[in-house]
């Protein structure tokens, strides 16, 4: 049996979220991702009533690039 290693993330993910207008939202965590775009919301649309819920469903967990 071998000993056991201590398996560190080779990758960190992060949650990005494609508006419609263009805009990509990233955030490091599920209270990041929903933070960014409801002060994104709140700016560029705010008569687009998204709630948490939704915003979690939109964004996708994706691979962070090395260099973030
Ligand atoms: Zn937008």
């Amino acid at each position: 049996m071998s000993t056991a290693d201590e398996q560190k993330p080779k990758y960190e993910f992060h949650y990005v979220l494609q508006c419609p207008c263009g805009e990509t939202l990233t955030g490091l965590t599920e209270d990041e991702i929903v933070e960014v775009s409801f002060a994104h919301l709140g700016e560029k649309h705010p008569d687009m009533a998204y709630e948490r819920e939704h915003i979690l469903f939109m964004a996708q967990r994706l691979i962070k690039p090395p260099d973030a």
